[in-house]
């Protein structure tokens, strides 16, 4: 079994404690790695490892252009070992090799864009109105960063706040789940072959409650970047508070996608699929809460059910698999358990809503692409969210009810819009309550593009350019031209 260390400091550090957490393959259910488990110690050590990077030295000496090539050179190196970082995270989290590979081939973009905005973060003058005084503003880095992620897409969320962190000029400590931390312990080794200064990167890895939240208590940590479920994201945002730190928090949702009679039917069914189907169900973005105008129900829940009922399971590096293992055995039975609730609660189980037992799905941790019809959205399997291949089909009858549906939720993540009315669509997209809206499309994302959550889905946006200043402050700065001061008793 492969034996991984912590990176701290540019060194590969065995964990104070001599512990370590089996790191399970989701497909086999048998461990394959074992993840140091970081404690309190290590993570004081990966915090003043990164806050004497960010003081003084050659990072904070480094010149942004200088900075910016780093992190291109990164993005380099990630393309050049984009299947191996793929294989690494399918087998620690059972998502669809073809799904972790495109991932793998476009995150170098993150570190491409955001090493580009490096240099490109201006100051201005002001014009001042104080005869003698120049001022001017200049942006500087926060300090340490620690950001903590989730098991669905290791790799790629952590980049979301890598590369703006690390452009603008911080330092960070990443500690990923610890379901999944091998990708991120290899991804380690790049950062090191580009040549990073010493603290600029550290991972530590362990469990939440132990070493995630050493590092967000830690006074010399300045901002807390967050992905992950609701529990999780109220305890940083807590912990954060005490020590009045900048927080970003990526949470869960409830997202509704809804389809309108005067919609492309196919292409709908298609991103219906691929709203709930897609990486399990295992994305925050889910569209789990289906929209169906009453005229097109029937049709449309017979097409659908037509289309997931042949997705093909099994190894998820198989390339051809479509739905893959649910990452971890405690999400695997949530599952199970929400379709007994949704059972409970009157919905009807038109496909799936038990474990998928087919030979191709092994040992895994498999549930069959489930679809109730019937649900009303005061149901907890239309309001609390799953995680999982489930998807909750609601009816409406028009626009105003659709909406209604959509926003009646604690959640504001995303949504999804079917129709070929285009006055209709973008009204639509004006009065749903998400921080991502989709015309005829569904789950698709950009490093040029701002994600994140309205209402209990999150704090602050990740991507596109007005982000790195998430990771700056300004400072305001006097020179005083005249010869003379003037009464120093008074405000100048
Ligand atoms: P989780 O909250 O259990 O864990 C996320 C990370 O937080 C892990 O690294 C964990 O160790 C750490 N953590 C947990 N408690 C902590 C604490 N008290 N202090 C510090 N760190 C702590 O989430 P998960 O189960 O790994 O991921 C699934 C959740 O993530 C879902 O709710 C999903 O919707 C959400 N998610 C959101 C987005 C988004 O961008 N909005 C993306 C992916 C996943």
């Amino acid at each position: 079994m492969k034996k991984y260390q912590m990176y701290i400091g540019a060194e590969w550090k065995d964990p104070s404690s001599g512990e370590y957490i089996d790191s399970l393959n989701p497909f086999t259910g048998q461990p394959w790695a074992r993840i140091p488990r970081g404690t309190n110690e290590d993570a004081t050590a990966a915090v003043n490892a990164a806050y004497a990077a960010y003081d003084r030295g050659a990072w904070a000496d480094m010149t942004p252009s200088a900075r910016g090539a780093l992190l291109r050179k990164l993005g380099d190196l990630i393309a050049r070992d984009a299947e191996h970082l793929a294989d690494v995270e399918v087998t620690d989290n059972g998502k669809l090799k073809a799904e972790m590979l495109g991932q793998m081939r476009y995150m170098p973009e993150w570190y491409y864009y955001f090493g580009g905005l490096a240099d490109k973060v201006e100051g201005s003058t002001i014009p001042s109105d104080k005869p003698g005084m120049f001022n001017f503003t200049q942006y500087e880095p926060l300090g340490v960063v620690t950001i903590i992620t989730p098991w669905n897409s290791p790799l790629l969320l952590a980049s979301w706040k890598i590369a703006p962190a690390l452009a603008a000029g911080n330092t960070v400590v990443v500690k990923p789940s610890e379901y999944t931390s091998a990708s991120m312990l290899e991804f380690a080794k790049l950062v090191e072959e580009a040549g990073f200064p010493k603290g600029v990167f550290n991972v530590v890895t362990g469990y939440g409650a132990e070493v995630g939240s050493a590092l967000v208590e830690h006074p010399k940590v300045a901002r807390v970047a967050f992905t992950g479920g609701e529990p999780g994201g109220i305890a940083v945002y807590q912990a954060a508070a005490r020590g009045l730190k900048r927080v970003s928090l990526e949470l869960g949702g409830k997202s509704p996608n809804i389809v309108f009679a005067d919609a492309d039917i196919d292409n709908a069914v298609k991103g219906a699929v691929s709203g709930i189907f897609a990486a399990t169900g295992q994305t925050c973005m889910a569209g789990s809460r289906l929209l169906l105008q009453d005229s097109i129900h029937d049709e449309f829940v017979e097409k659908l059910v037509a289309l997931a009922g042949t997705a093909q399971m099994g190894n998820p590096m198989d390339m051809s698999t479509q739905v893959g293992p649910v990452t971890t055995q405690p999400q695997y039975q949530k599952v199970l358990s929400y379709i007994d609730i949704a059972k409970q609660e009157g919905a009807t189980c038109v496909l799936g809503g038990k474990p998928a037992t087919r030979p191709e799905c092994g040992d895994g941790w498999f549930v069959e692409p489930t679809i109730f019809t019937g649900v009303r959205n005061d149901m907890r399997i239309a309001q609390e969210e799953v995680f999982g291949p489930v998807l909750s089909i609601i009816r409406f009858k028009d626009e105003e009810e659709a909406i209604a549906i959509a926003n009646d939720v604690l959640y504001g993540l995303a949504a999804g819009v079917w129709t070929s009315d285009i006055g209709r669509a973008l009204k639509m997209t004006k009065r749903i309550r998400a921080g991502t809206v989709w015309v005829n499309a569904y789950r698709v994302v950009s490093y040029m593009s701002p994600f994140g959550g309205y209402k209990r889905s999150g704090i602050g946006r990740e991507n596109g350019q007005e982000m790195i200043k998430e990771y700056l402050q300004v400072k305001s700065i006097w020179i005083n031209t005249n010869k003379e001061i003037a009464n120093p008793f008074v405000l100048g």
